[in-house]
């Protein structure tokens, strides 16, 4: 039994219902047109994608939305499984039943949920009785004409698992795909399963809750939304767990607050999570410093690079410049690691609209028995069918070695072969300077083009912003906003659903700043000052900064004082505090003169050792973190030495 949900209660596929209205309820409706026109509507439509995506929900929409119509369009909705039977012949008879029974109430829609179970793929190990199946359901779909006014829908969340001889023309010849939802379509899911809600969560706390969710499929979000009101209930009526009897609950007073929807995430592992990990992830507001301008730079070149079907960006209208024949590809390669765990990552978040598939070491080993180079082309043939798409391949020389001749092969020759028309970003990583890439590697990429980009360690000017993110808390030296605004505007300039920054635990006014225009951030000197410090301060301090940025400024925004307010039971503030400001000078400029060359991993290490020795109350904080710097700096240099 279907619930009664229509088009409206589904969020964020509005392009998959236009087309499925399109493809298969109009040609149902009015016939009249397509055959005065002899437009031939598709016989078979396939929805494939990862659960929970919403591929049954559109079905059933489809349903309600079809009994809606002043046309009457029948709608006949199977399980792969239920059509299998024991007995020999008895679930080709099923299958037979299904269709004599479209035929008899047409016109009519034949829904087959996990198609892959009914007609999997035929293979030399499979028993005959599958074999037969799938032959039977092909016949019977190819028995349909054009004019039969029965179109067959089949959903599955394994493309690769149904038989390929369902997928020609006259059977499926359509294919739908649903993908994870991106942010904008996650605002929308949550805001559907919310819109019953007596007191609905505020819009920007949406906004919030969508950016926090990345890798959620639409189940997972009302599992979320199911959840957050358990965790309300439980906080209102605690009694009800232990009480025999029934408990009176006012529901009117029952309020979800962000703090249930916190709790509710913490018990929730995205089905995504549990398949395959994705690695999706903002710039952290630490990194933010260092790695910023790199950023910009990398989408700068990525707007270049792509066709601008690619990317989400509602104005984008700048030029391709590259000139290139084959499909979108860049290299981000350098000794450091940092484009791996930190760039990689956060451009992945930039292009969350893009169904990512991540070929590294897991991927390539997970399953035993199986080759490499099936993963690799498995992989690859699974990208092309969800374009436009991003093929990730990290740290590529992790696997380069371990894998065989044959699958290096397959490897470069599948990358050569994807030309221009395929809207396939291939994004990919690799741990060494240019000089030692791999050649095979190297052919893949055309430095002239913009396709290779090499990640240099942190300039100057960028570890000093880094490093003044420790002594902030005290000293306000953090002045980063100009340094930052470039990354603002280009927010700005490329639309906030492409490039967008996701500093941790924002409250809402913060996200809504995000979003706001620059002028208006600009006239709201007060609130740019807070957003600045979330961004520049280590997400575990940020209460503390903003108690402390209070007192510095008064409502108009005026400095009123250079001495901060120190929250109690902070070791490390009362150790800064107790700095001077030309301490704090002299400290920095050390820091920033011991680590030239040094790479983001060096600089992180050496951050968290100050962190721990600021955290350290006992002695004088100068001479500690002094003392620090120069063990580090010594430790450098003998391994330089040794180099
Ligand atoms: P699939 O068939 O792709 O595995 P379903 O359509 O069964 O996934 O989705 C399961 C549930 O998740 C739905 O009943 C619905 O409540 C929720 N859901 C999934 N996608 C959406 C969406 N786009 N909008 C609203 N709810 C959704």
């Amino acid at each position: 039994m279907m619930s009664q949900k229509n088009f409206s209660c589904i969020g964020g596929l509005e392009k998959h219902i236009k087309i499925v209205k399109e493809m298969v309820l109009f040609p149902l409706m009015y016939g009249c047109v397509y055959s005065k026109f002899h437009l031939r509507p598709p016989k078979g439509l396939l929805f494939y994608g990862p659960p929970g995506t919403g591929k049954t929900l559109v079905a059933s929409a489809l349903a309600v939305e079809c009994n809606n119509s002043d046309r009457k369009v029948s709608f006949i909705s199977r399980k792969g499984s239920d059509c299998l039977s024991k007995y020999v012949g008895e679930s080709e008879q099923q299958l037979q039943k299904v269709f004599t029974l479209a035929q008899q109430s047409k016109p009519c829609i034949i829904f087959f949920d996990e198609v892959d179970g009914l007609a999997p793929a035929r293979t030399s190990r499979q028993d005959f009785v599958h074999a037969s199946i799938v032959s039977t359901l092909l016949a019977l779909m190819d028995g349909l004409d054009s004019n039969s006014e029965i179109i067959v829908i089949g959903a599955t969340n394994r493309l690769d698992a149904i038989d390929p001889a369902l997928r020609r023309p006259g059977r499926f010849d359509r294919e739908l795909y649903f993908p994870l939802p991106c942010y904008t379509a996650r605002k929308d899911i949550l805001s559907v399963q919310v819109k019953n809600w007596k007191q609905k969560p505020a819009v920007k706390f949406i906004a919030y809750l969508a950016s926090k969710t990345v890798g959620y499929c639409g189940s997972d979000l009302q599992a979320l939304c199911a959840e957050a009101v358990m965790s309300c209930v439980r906080r209102h009526y605690p009694q009800i767990y232990t009480c025999k009897t029934k408990h009176q609950i006012n529901e009117r007073a029952l309020k979800v607050e962000k703090q249930d929807f916190i709790k509710a995430q913490e018990s929730i592992v995205p089905a995504s999570h549990r398949l395959s990990v994705v690695p999706i992830k903002c710039l952290s507001p630490k990194m933010y410093p260092l790695l910023q301008d790199t950023l910009y730079t990398i989408l700068t070149v990525l707007q270049e690079i792509c066709p601008p079907e690619m990317m989400a960006s509602e104005n984008s209208d700048t030029e391709i410049r590259s000139s290139t024949m084959k499909c979108p590809r860049l290299l981000l390669h350098g000794d450091d690691d940092c484009h791996t765990r930190h760039l990689a990552p956060a451009l992945l978040h930039n292009l969350e609209h893009l169904p990512c598939h991540v070929l590294d070491v897991t991927a390539l080993f997970e399953e035993t028995g199986r080759a490499a180079e099936e993963t690799i082309i498995q992989k690859v043939k699974t990208a092309r069918h969800t374009l436009p798409s991003l093929l990730y391949v990290p740290d590529i020389l992790a696997w380069w070695d371990l894998v065989g001749e044959a699958a290096r092969v397959v490897f470069t020759s599948l990358m050569k072969g994807l030309d221009r028309s395929v809207h396939m970003l291939f994004l990919s990583t690799i741990h060494c300077s240019a000089d030692i890439i791999p050649v095979e590697i190297l052919e893949l990429f055309d430095v002239h083009q913009n396709e290779m980009i090499e990640i240099s360690p942190p300039k100057p000017v960028e570890r000093l912003a880094y490093f003044q993110q420790i002594f902030t808390k005290v000293h306000g030296k953090s002045d980063n906003i100009s340094t930052r605004s470039s990354y603002v505007n280009f927010i700005q300039v490329l639309g906030p659903t492409r490039f967008k920054t996701e500093p941790k635990r924002l409250k809402e006014q913060e996200v809504e700043i995000i979003a706001a225009p620059v002028t208006r951030r600009r006239a709201e000197g007060k609130t740019r000052m807070k957003l600045s410090a979330v961004q520049t301060t280590s997400s575990g301090h940020t209460a503390n900064t903003r108690n402390s940025l209070k007192r510095v400024h008064s409502t108009s925004g005026e400095r009123i004082s250079s001495k901060r307010h120190r929250p109690s039971g902070d070791s490390r503030l009362t150790s800064i505090e107790s700095l001077t400001e030309a301490q704090v000078q002299d400290l920095l400029d050390r820091a920033v003169n011991y680590t030239d060359g040094w790479t983001c991993h060096q600089l992180e290490t050496l951050y968290a050792s100050l962190e721990r020795v600021l955290g350290n109350s006992h002695g004088d904080p100068f001479i500690s973190v002094a003392d620090c710097l120069e063990r580090f700096r010594q430790n450098q240099r003998s391994r330089n030495n040794d180099n």
